[in-house]
């Protein structure tokens, strides 16, 4: 099963992918997580993309259909992929179903998580993770236990995305209205378009995910 998670930065994508990933044992596969890997490792890649991520701009679409095109040969996607923040462009669009017709594979859902954009700065500006299992948390909606320890690892150390602030996230916000929300039309034109309400509890969005999986 290959599917696409759609939404604006904050809905909620990559929680609902880790769920999803692991109930159907299909990789999640997410390019901001890839390109941020790329910027830490100082590769090529990396050092072009640092200052697009900071600013809020989507990287060109080349860098990462080349990433997703070589990402999903590998073996472990042959079960099938979750792609969380990818296809951001009609441009990347038509290059992914141009590979998976080349490569005998099929998209088989569009999700798109519905959300409210004023809760989404709220959201994103509040989130931070442990530096070291990566365990997400959020200042007003999820504190660790006890305070400042990872309660899945038992880390003090805490780490805010670079792009995380509330001038990027409108930056953010901009890019996918203005490059990744006709994808919405794209996709329902295409047949395989459907949403949820992503500002439900987490476990009712992904029961709502199911539903239409099932
Ligand atoms: P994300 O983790 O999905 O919020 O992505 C973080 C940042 O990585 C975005 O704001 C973009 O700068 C870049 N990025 C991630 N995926 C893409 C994509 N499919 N196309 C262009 N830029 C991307």
């Amino acid at each position: 099963m290959n599917l696409i998670l759609l939404g604006p930065p904050g809905a909620g994508k990559g929680t609902q992918a880790e769920t999803i990933s692991s109930k159907h044992g299909i990789i999640q596969l997410s390019t901001g997580e890839m390109l941020r890997d790329a910027v830490k490792a100082g590769t090529e890649t990396g050092r072009q993309a640092k200052a697009l991520i900071e600013a809020g701009e989507l990287v060109p679409d080349e860098m990462v259909v080349g990433i997703v095109s070589e990402r999903i040969d590998r073996p472990d996607c042959a079960n099938g992929f979750i792609l969380d923040g990818f296809p951001r462009t009609l441009g990347q669009a038509s290059a992914l179903e141009k590979m998976l017709d080349e490569k005998g594979k099929t998209l088989d859902a569009v999700i798109e998580l519905r959300v409210d954009d004023e809760a989404m700065v709220e959201r994103i500006t509040g989130r931070y993770s442990c530096s070291k299992c990566g365990m997400g948390y959020h200042d007003k909606y999820k504190q660790p236990a006890k305070d400042g320890v990872c309660d899945k690892c038992g880390s003090t150390e805490f780490t805010r995305r670079a792009d995380d602030n509330e001038e990027t996230v409108r930056a953010r916000l901009l890019a996918y209205y203005r490059s990744t929300a006709p994808l919405i039309g794209y996709y329902f034109a295409k047949d395989r378009y459907n949403y949820v309400d992503g500002m439900a509890e987490i476990d009712e969005v992904a029961r709502q995910i199911e539903d239409i999986l099932t």
